[in-house]
């Protein structure tokens, strides 16, 4: 057998099920022992320090740097006790990955050795990080950008180091990274949030958003992913012939989890436990091998630097295992891929949860008001808040019979549909209905209690019971990227609804009535967005079409639509981005895709010609020995009795033609496109030139896997990598 592939299936077979970070002790005994939270605070800071961070955390309060020396010093205390011995900010740069340059603690003064950590360090670094891409918000002669501290996310240890969440910033305050808009997108939403739901209850000054992200991955054994060079730069296979078997007979959605897996999952969620991260769910996914996990929901920002780090963590654990954790969206063709369901509500400073519909939705006028405005921005940003899921990564699943379809739409379930039909067609609500009866199956078994709200697995945009499951996220991707659009759409969308409630009241309007009319019409102008049938269906894409919702078809046609002008203005309007740093995000989401699919093309190439041919000659040449061989001893006989084998032959000699002059006319396309100096139309000749040359590649080396002897083939087989 090739040796390569051989190898690494021998390697695979050999490695063990085993626990490495099993921990004798109750979950809560340990849980969050490895990030600096309030209670370490109040143990390693002095009262006024402490009292800052809260304040910083709770109101968005500016730490003063003298008290930052304080505690910088609380920090580094506990820090080193806890065994750290480095710290550094860890920032999101616009990569869409995690960023972080470790400095040591240690100083040494007249020749004795401090740990030494100024306020300075931990408010502010400079990591001279002038190779991060800035869409052209930087120049490289003034290339400088600074992370600064985040104090509303914890401070953090990962293998001996103290790691700061950070925003990463150019020197003249433009936003670098993922964070700082999604910052500023929840304080608008704060403010405009706060605004409306004050009308409720006048003790609000502040609503939060709560985010639960559940992610989705597949696992492969680290040696056979070693043996695939797409895997190992591209994260996902660009050749390979599908899997007799895969997830057609769903017998692994939900099954029982394999010991190995499970070994691996208890192992990463002790480490995520530790770092505070609250996971709830493991379960089996649709695919072979791929699995899901979910955390508890928390607040907005919190929640998105824990998918980050537990993204770190699980592949930092699979390590031990000899695991190789695929984030990527599409890993293997043929077969479902994975996402980031983003489950999205709003809750106030009271505590109320102002998506929550309660027992009698249609007298909850703060329900109606929030789900109203939602729907309005929804449908007024549906394309671009379906760019902002779209990336190169993310277009290999979507619209697929297993991802939402690539148009927005909202899912709202029966029992508000029903209430919304009714103020669209009346202006008024109708009565409440019954929370569904119990039912009996068996006198043995439990009664049933069915819940109040649907489930629509084909909506990209579902409402879940009291918060809006955001389906089409990719799952490799930062959950910022998309829940800052969302945000944002959102405070812009309550500002208008608190405009035109004040105007009403202030001609004369009760406030019932004001709220009632800007609801009603709120949902008659969005209506088009909301949608309860079969989203798969060809029917939905086309009356989706006659309604004016864009399905997202290009990935680079898309991203045009941050450059429009409703979504500039809105970035500006509520203060989240300059139409600056609009254009620069846009110019990086063209770079990036260019990026990503010119390295999947070369490593295409560079398979095919210096694996598939080369394998398929040596079969060729044992087809050959044979046919001659069969010519010598039966003379002209050979033919009928080697007929099978020369047309193999024939078949072998015909693809390799074929994948040779694919792969020159890959390489044309990338050269053609490569020159081209607008960014925007660059990224439109990959996704389309470069893009449809890939797919004839493939299909000739899927071919070629099926004729060549299995033995000969070096590169791990779909089956191989899906079943352990
Ligand atoms: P399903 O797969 O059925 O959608 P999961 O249990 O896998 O459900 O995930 C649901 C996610 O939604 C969890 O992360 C959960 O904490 C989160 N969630 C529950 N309630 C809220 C809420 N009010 N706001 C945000 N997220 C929530
Ligand atoms: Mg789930």
């Amino acid at each position: 057998m090739a040796t390569f592939r051989k190898r690494a299936l021998d390697e695979a077979a050999s490695h063990k099920t085993e626990r490495y970070f099993a921990e004798n002790r109750p979950v809560s005994t340990y849980f969050g022992q490895n990030i600096f939270d309030l209670p370490k605070m109040r143990r390693y800071m002095s009262q006024p320090a402490y009292e800052a961070v809260v304040a910083a955390i709770n109101e968005g309060a500016k730490i003063d740097r003298k008290v930052a020396n304080e505690i910088a010093s609380g920090m580094k205390s506990w820090a080193v006790e806890m065994g750290a011995t480095h710290y550094t900010h860890i920032f999101q740069p616009l990569t869409g990955t995690t960023a972080e340059k470790h400095e040591a603690f240690l100083t040494i003064k007249n020749g004795q050795a401090f740990e030494n950590f100024k306020g300075s360090a931990l408010v502010q670094q400079e990591p001279d990080a002038s190779s991060f891409p800035s869409g052209g918000l930087r120049n490289t002669f003034e290339a400088r950008g600074y992370s600064a501290w985040d104090p509303t996310s914890p401070v953090f240890i990962l293998d001996e180091t103290l790691c700061i969440p950070s925003v990463f910033v150019s020197h003249t305050g433009e936003a670098l990274d993922m964070k700082v808009p999604n910052l500023k997108s929840l304080s608008a939403l704060s403010e405009a949030g706060a605004a409306v739901a004050s009308r409720f209850d006048k003790s609000v000054k502040a609503v939060h958003v709560n985010l639960g992200l559940e992610q989705e991955y597949f696992l492969v054994d680290s040696s056979l992913y070693a043996a695939r060079p797409d895997l190992r730069l591209c994260d996902r296979t660009v050749i390979g012939h599908t899997s007799a078997k895969d997830q057609q007979l769903s017998d692994h959605y939900f099954g029982s989890i394999p010991s190995k897996v499970e070994a691996y999952m208890k192992d990463f969620e002790t480490e995520a436990y530790k770092l505070g991260i609250d996971l709830e769910t493991r379960h089996n996914e649709v695919a072979p091998n791929q699995f899901e996990c979910a955390p508890l929901f928390c607040e907005c920002t919190k929640a998105i630097d824990q998918n980050m780090l537990l993204m770190i963590v699980m592949q930092k654990v699979a390590e031990k295992h000899n695991l190789k954790v695929l984030f990527h969206e599409k890993p293997f063709d043929g077969i479902n891929g994975s996402g980031k369901h983003v489950n999205w509500s709003i809750v106030t400073d009271k505590g109320t949860l102002v998506l929550s519909p309660g027992k009698t939705p249609s007298k909850n006028l703060q329900f109606l008001a929030f789900y109203a405005a939602v729907t309005k921005a929804v449908y007024k940003h549906n394309y671009l808040l379906m760019s902002s899921i779209s990336n190169l990564n993310n277009s290999y699943r979507l619209g697929g019979h297993e991802a939402p379809p690539a148009v927005m739409s909202i899912f709202s379930g029966s029992n508000v549909s029903k209430i919304l039909n009714s103020i669209m067609s009346t202006g008024a609500t109708p009565e409440d209905n019954d929370v569904k009866d119990a039912f009996e199956l068996v006198s043995s078994v439990p009664e049933i209690h069915p819940d109040n709200t649907d489930r629509n697995r084909t909506s990209p945009f579902a409402f879940t019971g009291n918060r809006f499951e955001f389906r089409a996220l990719g799952s490799s991707a930062n959950a910022a990227s998309a829940v800052y659009v969302l945000n944002t759409a959102v405070a812009e969308s309550l500002c208008e609804f608190r405009k035109e409630v004040d105007a009403l009241e202030a001609a004369g309007c009760s406030r019932q009535n004001a709220v009632m009319k800007v609801v009603t019409k709120f949902l008659v102008e969005s209506k088009d967005v909301l949608f309860e049938g079969n989203g798969y269906s060809k029917e939905w894409a086309e009356e989706a079409e006659r309604r004016g919702l864009r399905a997202v078809k290009n990935v680079p046609e898309a991203y045009k639509s941050f450059l429009e002008e409703d979504s500039i203005a809105m970035f500006k309007n509520m203060g989240v981005l300059s139409p600056e740093e609009v254009q620069a995000r846009y110019a990086l989401l063209n770079e990036n895709y260019v990026k990503k699919l010119q390295i999947e093309a070369r490593v295409q190439g560079d398979m095919c010609l210096n694996h598939v041919i080369p394998s398929a000659i040596e079969y060729q040449n044992i087809l050959m020995k044979n046919i001659l061989g069969a010519k010598e001893v039966f003379g002209d006989e050979y033919k009928e009795l080697c007929k099978s084998e020369i047309d193999t032959y024939r078949k072998i000699a015909g693809f390799i033609n074929t994948i040779s002059a694919d792969v020159d006319a890959l390489c044309e396309a990338r050269k053609k496109a490569n020159v081209v100096e607008d960014g925007a139309l660059k990224a439109k000749l990959y996704s389309t030139e470069v893009k449809d040359m890939m797919d004839k590649v493939r299909a000739s080396a899927d071919q070629l896997e099926m004729l060549i002897g299995d033995e000969l083939w070096p590169l791990p087989k779909y089956r191989e990598l899906l079943f352990f």
